[in-house]
Order: structure tokens, then sequence, then C-alpha cells
């Protein structure tokens, strides 16, 4: 049983489809009717299909998460790019290093991994005489420790500086389980393989007007870690488009749409508050305080004991969790309750697994 917080376990109705004949992308037409579904059923997840004035177009490319990820630093920043990397964990962290390898200015406004966003340290920064910068990253979901970041309370304070700031936020571990102010993001990052349930293999994105003519601006680096090509896709796509995995994106996104929206969220709340009802019995504690946790993954505290445990859970009960990364690899062991995963039976089972082991 995979309980992972991604690749999650894919539901067996979207494996099917997989499994289904294969439609060459580039010159069978159910190729294209195929993605432009993929794509409107990604707007509705995004909440950016409001109406004929949708100022925000979704792309999903070829490769996994971090594709998006790179792609949307390789699209807007250039060498002498001042981009502001807000950050509370490696993913945080990780967006400067993006940054500093396409020849922009990283300025890191970060916190310790278990405390909230130093919303007061960005303030500060944006309204400092010398502040130049033209984009701003930020993480929702930091997955290594399970913390929700106030992405909401950070725009609040980016549109208060009142600079023509653009922001990317990687929402890969929170969209489709929980909201996420699309609308107010100027490229809103997603994956296949988290809320999803899909296999790891598509990066998606929505994109903001400002963001893609900012992006129309600037010379492309590259012709892979683009969002460009996929904007009119009219013409065909940049590459061969990765056929299975656009079938099954699009199958699994029917299942979470035929489930709804609210549903779904709910879904992932009480799924979440089991695991740490449960974890509380076994006398385990999450990294983050409880209402930084993030209703998709949970992140305890085993200090020492993540990867002994791991190896047990495996051996014996055929549940395949993860453990911490970087530095709390050791001391952290992590339940993905996201996507098809985020049910109270599947938590219950892993967490009765657990309980045995410990
Ligand atoms: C999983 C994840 C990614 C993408 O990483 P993959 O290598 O595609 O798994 C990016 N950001 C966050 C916060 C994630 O949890």
């Amino acid at each position: 049983m995979l309980m992972t917080p991604g690749p999650t376990a894919v539901p067996e109705s979207v494996r099917d489809a997989m499994s289904r004949e294969l439609i060459n992308p580039d010159v069978d037409p159910r190729f294209r009717e195929t993605y432009d579904r993929l794509t409107e059923r990604l707007a509705t997840v995004y909440g950016v299909d409001s109406g004929g004035d949708a100022d925000r177009d979704v792309v999903a490319l070829g490769g996994e998460g971090i594709l998006g990820l790179e792609a949307a630093v390789a699209s807007l920043v250039e060498p002498g790019t001042e981009v502001l990397c807000l950050s509370n964990g490696l993913y945080g962290e990780g967006f400067a290093d993006f940054v500093e390898s396409y020849g922009g200015e990283a300025t890191l406004v970060a916190a310790e991994h278990d405390e909230p966003l130093p919303l007061d340290a960005l303030e500060a920064r944006l309204a400092a005489a010398d502040a130049d910068f033209d984009l701003v990253t930020m993480v929702h979901c930091e997955t290594p420790t399970g913390t929700l970041n106030d992405v909401g309370s950070a725009l609040d304070r980016i549109e208060d500086a009142d600079r023509e700031l653009l922001t990317v936020v990687d929402a890969v571990s929170s969209l489709g389980g929980v909201e996420v102010p699309t609308d107010r993001i100027d490229v809103c990052l997603g994956a296949s393989q988290k809320c999803f349930s899909a296999p790891p293999g598509l990066a998606t994105a929505a994109v903001s007007d400002r963001a893609w003519a900012a992006m129309e601006a600037r010379d492309p680096h590259s012709l892979y870690a683009n969002f460009l090509p996929f904007r009119d896709v009219s013409d065909g796509f940049p590459y061969t488009h990765l056929t299975t995995e656009v079938v099954a994106l699009d199958a699994a996104l029917g299942l979470l749409l035929d489930e709804g929206l609210d549903a779904v969220r709910e879904r992932h709340e009480t799924a979440a508050a089991r695991c740490r009802e449960r974890g509380a019995e076994l006398g385990l504690e999450p990294v983050p305080d409880p209402e930084r946790s993030s209703p998709t993954v949970t992140a305890f505290e085993v200090p020492g004991r993540a990867e002994a445990l791991q190896e047990r859970l495996r051996e014996e009960h055929d549940v395949i969790l993860a453990t911490g990364l970087g530095e709390d690899a050791g001391d952290v062991l992590r339940i993905g309750h996201m996507g098809h995963n985020a049910r109270v039976e599947r938590v219950d089972e892993t967490m009765d697994a657990l309980a045995d082991v410990l």
C-alpha cells in the first residue's frame, strides 16, 4: 500500500485507462481531444475557468513536477532578474538555486523549517529602499515537513507593497486537495503524482496574462523547460507528448471532478485529522504546529528511527511510507494522505501497521 506524499496510489480505473491502445499524439486527432479535455478539467480544478473573462491558461508539460519549477524560473528569469525567494523549507530554498543557475539574483527570505513563512521580513524586504524585485517565489505545502503555508497572507503583503511583482507558487502537493488562491498567483505549479493520483509524468501550471507577457519579453533559455510553446497548441506540441500520462491525468481528474472539489477537500481534512488523532494515541507529534499542518501530508517526529520504521512497515505490512528529506531524513516519517489515499480506511490501515511496528 503506497502511502507516500507522492507518488500516490493510482486508482484502478486510471490504470485501466493507461492500458488502452496507444494513440499517436502528433497524428491522431483523438489525442488533441484528450489534451483539450484534460486542460478544461485542470482549469476547473485550478479554479481559473470562470466564464469568458478567465485571464489564466493552464498547461500540462511532459515531465514530472520539478520540470514545472525549473520551467517557471527558466521562463521568467534572465541574467540580472531580481527574485525574492520566500521560504521555510527545502522546496522554498530550492527556488533560489534555480534562480541562480539561470543567472538571476536570488534573495532568500527564510524561516526555520518548522516555522511559518517570515511575512514581516518579506514586508520589510519589499519596502527596503533598494528593493527592485521582479518576482517572488514560494511554496504552498512544504511536503518535507507537512507544513501548509499561508500563501494568502503572503500575497496580501506583496499586493500591499504595490510593486509590479510576479508570483510563482509551488502548489504541487496541495492543489487538488486543498483550496489554493490561484486567481492571485501568476504561475501556479502542480504535478500529476500528488493530489491528482495519476502517475508521475506531467507538470501542470496556471499562467496569468501578466506572466505570459513577461515570458514573451524574455529570450527563452530552453525549449524543454519553457511554458511558452504550450500556450497555443493549435498547431501542435513542441515535442511528442507523453500520451499515456495525458490519458491517465485526464481520467484521474475526471474522477476528482465527479466527486466534486468540495467533497474531495473535505475528505482530505477528515483523513488528516484521523492520521493525527491516531498518531497522538501512539505518542507521535507532527513536525509543524497543528494549525499549520497540511491536510495532504503528515510528518511525524521519530528521532533516529525513520529508516528502521520504514523498512519494517514495508517488510512486515507491505505499507510504503517516506522518511524525511535532507538533514531530517532519519528523524521524520511521512504519511501521504493525499489524492486517492485521503481516505480514513487507508489511513487506519496505515496507522494499524505503524502501531504494530512501534
Ligand atoms: C513532489 C513535490 C515537487 C515535485 O517533485 P517530484 O520530483 O516531481 O516529486 C515539487 N514541490 C513540492 C512541494 C513537492 O511536494
